[in-house]
């Protein structure tokens, strides 16, 4: 007997239309999705296509045009800002292309953001901190700033600090786009493996067809509409690949 999933995230009729001018560019068109829970989503189309519009509508940092936006229970679209600040801290985790890291902060700083905004006392925002960056191989790093650390050491640090606070979702925005073929697989072996151990939603948001096998279901989105919806049957299983050398913890060339 199969087990009912649970619908972490649910768009009915979501429309966005942004005005230019005297015209509009429909950049969402009467989009219907579904996300469940543990599961792995791969938002796939062409520059244009309107990923970043749904990404940032599920993610509450924008509006649509209609439609709503039901995530946890919550009518998203219906919150204010200060509102759905806090929902995003306590339910959503971040992998950005850019790592989008603090430069006057360590490595365990970057990590313990999260958790400041969310009032969790320091000495158990440290330990939670430091536990995540060893998990992500960074247990020798934790003093060091951005600007001391290689560019695939700070996507672990942006890593270890979207899933420190434990979210029930996590976005990642062409979060490998800037590193070389290994460098990204290791990443996306550590995000899907995280997501996986804890039983995460994990929602790629990509143009690049490679990164798609990683992924439960490809949405594939064209010209602001859901396209097609394909289940991977022959996805990549994390870890489960060619070799995986042994490393030093910490000692990350590229
Ligand atoms: P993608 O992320 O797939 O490249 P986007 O969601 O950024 O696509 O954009 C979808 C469409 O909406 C594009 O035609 C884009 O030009 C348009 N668009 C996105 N943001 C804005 C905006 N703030 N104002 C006007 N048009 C926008
Ligand atoms: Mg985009």
């Amino acid at each position: 007997m199969s087990e009912k999933p649970e619908i972490v995230i649910q768009l009915k009729n979501v429309r966005k239309v942004y005005p230019m001018g005297d015209e509009k560019i429909v950049a969402l068109d009467d989009v219907n999705l579904e996300f469940h829970k543990g599961k792995i989503y791969c938002l796939l189309g062409v520059s244009g296509s309107g990923k970043s519009t749904l990404l940032n509508i599920i993610a509450g940092l924008e509006k649509p045009t209609k439609g709503e936006i039901v995530f946890k229970g919550h009518n998203i679209h219906k919150m204010n800002e200060k509102k759905l600040a806090s929902f995003r801290q306590r339910y959503i985790g971040f992998v950005f292309q850019q790592y989008n890291l603090m430069p006057t902060l360590s490595a365990l700083e970057n990590t313990t953001l999260p958790l400041i905004f969310r009032k969790v006392p320091k000495r158990v925002r440290n330990q939670k901190a430091r536990k995540m960056l060893k998990a992500v191989g960074l247990g020798k790093r934790l003093r060091n700033k951005p600007s001391q650390m290689s560019g695939g050491q700070q996507q672990r640090v942006s890593i270890a600090r979207a899933f420190v606070n434990d979210p029930q979702v996590v976005f990642a925005a062409e979060s490998t786009g800037n590193l070389d073929t290994k460098t990204t697989k290791e990443m996306m072996d550590l995000i899907l493996g995280m997501a996986k151990t804890h039983n995460q939603t994990l929602i790629l948001v990509t143009h690049n067809l490679e990164l798609s096998r990683y992924c439960d279901h490809v949405i594939h989105i064209r010209d602001g509409k859901i396209e097609k919806i394909e289940d991977v049957a022959d996805k990549i299983e994390v870890g489960a690949e060619e070799e995986t050398e042994e490393r030093p913890e910490g000692d990350i060339n590229e």
